[in-house]
């Protein structure tokens, strides 16, 4: 959920000099209230200074008020940090910059090691807990590696959604979790105490903490988004690590940041090279100065902001940029009003919230380069603290605030009442509540209450606990279970619900946590139900009890039919290696309990490995399909030879397993022997090729790591290999191998 009004900005610990000039209506907050201590770094140690730190934990100082969008700069250059007393001005941190607005969550753009501090200045003003959306632009290494340094993270409590729009959910948190492998970092991504979500963005329009974010590619190695924020009427744009089409100084503006910026109040853009530097660094993904420049006249912004700053320009470099910015833009009669800088760190951007919202973003920017995805308009969207005044909702007028308080996660703090008889056409799209006469609905439509959800909020947090049922009356919601997989926190997609469905009545039936996470996908809009009034309904009314058993039936179906694929192969149809696992498991706590309840030795389990060998080079040397061909013969031949209690599983590419419950070694070995007839009797076709079997049996009261008993009966494999390798190496001369 959001923080509440009214808002308490994050103050840094040093503002230094701003460079920028003071406008009306349009400010550049650039005190230098302690700049005194910034070149010795010792504000930021206690952060107590007078002019921030005291200002910003009660939230009392006139800027902090609740009619601002900030922008703040906590690391402005590109590359790599660049601390030192040349630097000191502008700052050395790698790229990061938050925006706050009433309303509205703290949105961050990018990771770069300027996230420390604002980490830091979180918790310092005392904002935690708190919801948070770190939007990546890419995950270059100067755009993330400040992440694990990033406070908040490492506290339960957070909650932070990471977006990013290159390569899905799995691609972010592999690139986050890659930098935080123990070689490099002594904290695993998995271990962080806050809770992390991983977004993947398509380009193109979404809502986005209670802001309107549009998203489009830019031009980088690797590829590399730029994000517009629309919040507050204002509009702010992330346009870093972007290079231009051209032969210098025949650049084309590229239509997509163009399209994104245009009308922009703030404009941040990359502008790592002069002019002249540029020219030497073609195809290294940024942008010279002037091309800066004349998209921003281009685009109409009011302000530019120079960013991402070369590790190699010191202060005084970076100054002259500004210079040369300005006098290009002064020669333009369109530029006369365009204000340009170079993003400071510890300077802000303040725009007084504006009553109309800047023109919104060409809608063909997104759609132009055929990404699809969002719906790109921005301009007429009701944004989150729209939904705070009276508003119509599917017809009818609505005032007020509705009594109850208990809003349920990510609901707005204060919401429409919607009246009664609106409620009870509502209700009547509840699947649950179908066959309710109307005198029962209208019990129920003076209990619910109707709660909206925008585009990326959270419904319900999977294992926080359940207060209430939701029913979907307008829009889409995805269902998933948070996972933890080697190493990574990936979420698993359950179901997606729409009008007429219900969540969140698992948790109110048993009384335990949200069995998983709910996020808005549209606009929602919902009927919240306590859970005594839902509790004390299907007690009363069979269909409401019979409609949620039936809700039940379905999932418990599903997860079956999903269990069912998951320990299944799907190439050989034997096991897969979780299936096999499984029942590796189960037979070992058999053979435990059998040896406890009869006395004497548990019944032995033995294990037969098997592989294909050379499969790699079978699949160079004859195709996949044969490989493919292979591996379902090589299983046909275990599956023939085992009994029906066996266990046949693939555990990896070209390997098997079979448990052999019951048997010990002397009867592994016959089956070894059964296999090994077999396979010289029918070759895998289309072969023949070789496959090399060992057997281990295992020791019931003490069972191993099936991992290891698998490696162990590799070993034996290995080790009674009758061939030299050499012959079976070549798959155009292949020798029948079985060896147990
Ligand atoms: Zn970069
Ligand atoms: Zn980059």
């Amino acid at each position: 959920m959001g923080w509440g009004l009214p808002l308490t900005f994050i103050s840094p610990p040093n503002r230094r000099e701003g460079a920028s000039e003071e406008t009306p209506g349009d400010t550049t907050d650039a005190t230098g209230a302690n700049g005194a201590s910034s070149a010795n770094g010792a504000s930021s140690a206690n952060g107590a200074s007078s002019a921030n730190g005291a200002s910003s934990a009660n939230g009392a100082s006139s800027a902090n008020g609740t009619g601002e969008v900030r922008v703040r700069f906590w690391g402005v250059r590109g590359s790599v940090p660049a601390p030192g007393p040349s630097t000191v001005r502008h700052g050395g941190n790698t790229s990061c910059v938050s925006v706050e607005a009433p309303g509205c969550d703290l949105l961050v753009f990018d990771a770069g090691t300027g996230i420390r501090e604002l980490g830091a200045a979180l918790a310092r003003t005392g904002r935690l807990p708190l919801t948070a959306h770190l939007l990546l632009s890419h995950t270059h290494w100067d755009h993330i590696q400040g992440f694990p340094f990033f406070a908040p993270a490492f506290m339960p409590g957070n909650r932070l959604v990471i977006h990013g729009a290159h390569g899905g959910e799995q691609d972010l948190a592999e690139a986050l979790e890659g930098q935080m492998l123990h070689r490099y970092f002594p904290v695993r991504l998995t271990d962080l105490g806050a809770e992390i979500l991983f977004r993947d963005l398509p380009m193109g329009g979404h809502t986005i903490g209670g802001a309107r974010v549009t998203v489009a590619p830019a031009r980088h190695p690797g590829g590399s988004v730029a994000y517009r924020v629309d919040v507050g009427g204002r509009a702010i744009v992330y346009a870093t690590d972007t290079e231009p089409e051209g032969v210098f100084p025949d650049l084309t503006l590229d239509p997509n940041v163009l399209a994104l910026a245009r009308g922009a109040d703030v404009l941040i853009h990359d502008s790592q090279y002069t002019d002249e530097g540029f020219q030497s660094k073609v195809g290294w993904g940024h942008s010279p100065v002037s091309y800066a420049v004349r998209l921003a006249i281009a685009a109409g912004v009011g302000r530019l902001c120079l960013f991402h700053h070369d590790p190699s320009h010191d202060d005084d470099a970076l100054d002259a940029m500004v210079a040369r910015a300005r006098s290009l833009a002064a020669g333009h009669r369109l530029a006369r009003s365009l204000k340009i800088e170079a993003a400071s760190e510890g300077v802000d951007v303040v725009l007084p919230v504006a009553p109309v919202a800047p023109s919104a973003p060409d809608a063909d920017a997104a759609a132009a380069h055929g990404s699809g995805g969002g719906d790109g308009s921005t301009a007429t969207r009701k944004r989150r603290s729209d939904l705070q005044a009276p508003v119509v909702l599917n017809g009818s007028a609505v005032g007020a605030t509705i009594a109850d308080t208990d809003t349920g996660r990510g609901a707005k703090e204060s919401e429409p009442l919607v009246e009664v008889p609106e409620r009870l056409r509502l209700l009547r799209k509840a699947h649950l509540f179908r066959q309710l006469r109307d005198d029962e609905l209208q019990e129920l439509a003076e209990a619910c209450a109707v709660v909206t959800f925008e585009e990326g909020e959270v419904l319900l947090q999977q294992g926080e606990p359940g207060e209430h049922v939701f029913t979907i009356v307008q829009g889409v919601v995805d269902t998933t279970v948070r996972q933890y997989e080697a190493g990574l926190v990936t979420s698993v997609h359950i179901a997606t619900l729409g009008v007429g469905d219900a969540l969140g009545h698992l948790a109110l039936v048993d009384g335990r946590p949200r069995s998983a996470t709910a996020v808005a996908q549209t606009h929602v809009v919902c009927l919240r139900l306590g859970r005594r009034v839902f509790v004390d309904t299907a007690r009363r009314h069979w269909s409401v009890a019979q409609g949620l058993l039936s809700v039940f039936a379905d999932r418990i179906r599903g997860a079956d039919e999903r269990l069912g694929d998951l320990a299944r192969d799907q190439l050989t149809g034997v096991y897969s290696a979780g299936g096999v696992l499984d029942h590796y498991e189960r037979e070992t706590a058999r053979s435990g309990r059998v040896a406890r309840r009869m006395g004497g030795a548990p019944p032995p389990l033995s294990v037969l490995w098997a592989d294909i060998q050379q499969l790699r080079a079978i699949n160079d040397a004859h195709g996949v399909r044969t490989g493919d061909e292979v591996l379902r013969a090589a299983a046909r031949v275990l599956r023939e030879a085992v009994r029906t209690v066996d266990v046949v599983g693939r555990v990896s590419g070209d390997e098997f397993a079979v448990l052999l419950p019951d048997t010990d070694e002397a009867g592994a070995e016959v089956v070894a022997a059964r296999v090994r007839t077999m396979q010289q009797e029918n070759a895998l076709a289309p072969g023949p090729f070789p496959m090399r079997a060992g057997v281990v049996t295992c020791d019931a009261l003490r069972p191993v790591q099936f991992a290891e008993l698998l490696v162990a009966a590799g070993y034996a494999a290995w080790a009674g290999q009758p061939l030299a390798p050499d012959t079976a190496a070549t798959p155009s001369a292949p020798v029948a191998a079985v060896v147990a």
